[in-house]
Order: C-alpha cells, then sequence, then structure tokens
C-alpha cells in the first residue's frame, strides 16, 4: 500500500479491543486484500466510527498506509451494510464465521478484486438462502474461497501426472492434491470418490454452477473432506470456527 490515504471498499472480518479506547480490526479490502489496521478512539463513546466496526460490517475504509509495518490506521469507515441477519441465526452464523476465518488466516495483502467480490456475495447468500440450502452454500463458500487462492484441488486431471482422469469414480488423494487417474491410483494412498461424490465437488467448484443436492450424510462427508484439505494444504494451527462448521448439522 502506498504512503498516502487511501479508500477501498471493505469488509470487516474481524475485530479486537486495543488497550482502554482502540480496536484493531482486520478487512478484507478490495483494492490491497486482507490488511489490518487500528482506529484510535473507537471505543470511545462519541467515536466517529459509532457501531461501524462490526464484524461483516461492509463499506469504505479510509487507510492510512502505515509506514514501516502492516498495521495500518483506519481514519474512517463509512458503512454501506452489515449482515445483521446472520447473528440472529447460529447455523449462518457459524457459517459466516468459517468463511471469515479462512479469508482472514489465509488471503494475502494483495489486491484481488475477483476474491473480494466473490466472499461479499458469498455472506450475502449465507444471510438469505433457505435453511435447507445453507450447508451446501456454505461448502461452495469455502471451496470457492480456497479455489481462488489458487489451492483448489485437481479433479479433470490427475493431481501426480496431469492425465484426464476417466469420468466416474476415482481415488482422492489428499496429499497428491485431487483424483488420480487409475495408473497412479494403483497401490496410492487416498478415499475412494464415488461418481456422485466426485460430481458434487466439481459442481461445488464450478462458479455459478447449479449447486448439487446433498442429504445430510452427504453433507457432513464433503464437510470433513474440505476440512481434511484445509489443514493439509492451508496450514495446520488451530481454525476453531471451521471445526465448529464442520461438526454442526
Ligand atoms: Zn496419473
Amino acid at each position: 500500500m502506498a504512503g498516502s490515504p487511501q479508500l477501498t471498499s471493505a469488509l470487516i472480518l474481524g475485530s479486537i479491543r486495543y488497550g482502554d479506547t482502540s480496536r484493531i480490526v482486520r478487512l478484507l479490502t478490495r483494492d490491497f486484500g486482507m490488511v489490518s489496521a487500528i482506529a484510535k478512539g473507537a471505543l470511545r463513546p462519541k467515536s466517529r466510527f459509532g457501531a461501524s466496526l462490526q464484524l461483516l460490517s461492509e463499506g469504505q475504509a479510509h487507510l492510512l498506509p502505515s509506514r514501516s509495518g502492516d498495521l495500518h490506521t483506519l481514519t474512517a469507515f463509512d458503512m454501506t451494510g452489515w449482515h445483521g441477519g446472520l447473528a440472529a441465526d447460529l447455523e449462518r452464523f457459524r457459517t459466516a464465521s468459517a468463511l471469515a476465518e479462512l479469508a482472514t488466516r489465509f488471503v494475502p495483502p494483495m489486491a484481488n478484486p475477483e476474491l473480494f467480490d466473490q466472499v461479499l456475495d458469498a455472506v450475502g447468500l449465507i444471510e438469505a438462502v433457505p435453511a435447507d440450502a445453507l450447508p451446501v452454500v456454505g461448502l461452495r463458500a469455502l471451496w470457492q474461497l480456497i479455489a481462488e487462492l489458487g489451492l483448489g484441488p485437481s479433479l479433470d486431471v490427475c493431481a501426480r501426472d496431469g492425465v484426464p482422469v476417466p469420468h466416474g469414480a476415482a481415488l482422492f488423494s489428499l496429499g497428491d492434491g485431487g483424483l488420480l487417474c487409475p495408473s497412479c491410483a494403483r497401490g496410492a494412498g487416498g478415499s475412494q470418490l464415488p461418481i456422485e461424490a466426485r460430481e458434487a465437488l466439481e459442481a461445488l467448484l464450478t462458479p455459478g454452477g447449479d449447486l448439487p443436492l446433498l442429504d445430510e450424510r452427504h453433507g457432513a462427508a464433503h464437510r470433513r473432506l474440505l476440512v481434511r484439505w484445509v489443514g493439509h494444504h492451508l496450514g495446520d494451527g488451530s481454525l476453531p470456527a471451521l471445526e465448529a462448521w464442520q461438526q454442526a448439522g
């Protein structure tokens, strides 16, 4: 981020107290990726920030870039939207929290407008979809964030040698990074994905495509697969919100 004041669309994904009167917020921004910024005086009763710095507030962030580090200064936040409906519904809140946790941990401080728009759309959907569509909307939101980070699984071609994987059931190898062709699958470790599970995973990873129908048992299996994938490919360490999302439902 350059030295002069910057204005960018942003979504607040985290907020903690800092000292007696300030807050440090984690912002997913359209122009600078994931950044941290201090909102000085945000906890004072007559703060100019008012109630704008809440989880999942959407707006225009006025940022004063740090000269020396990664903690910038938030001088103002013009709130344009807040996904308040989420907080009232435990399942929606869990899903949005898992998405916020993944973004906060893994999105770098680099411009990625597609990723920003995708997360914003996903939060809107998580808030608004009918309850029975929520599990699959959550799976898609999380998988698409992972894919947008360049860390999605290989599904069309063999993760080991790039040979097309014939249609049908196939071996999914976490370590290799996706499906294996029949010859690589011989003797390899992994879990066999039945054709329906493979098609569902492909649908989840196809932006704008039809959402797959998953019953409770298959939904749970997809959540476990996603969490194992994150642990293996994005890094370990605790991801409490993602764990809570996996265990729910
Ligand atoms: Zn192969």
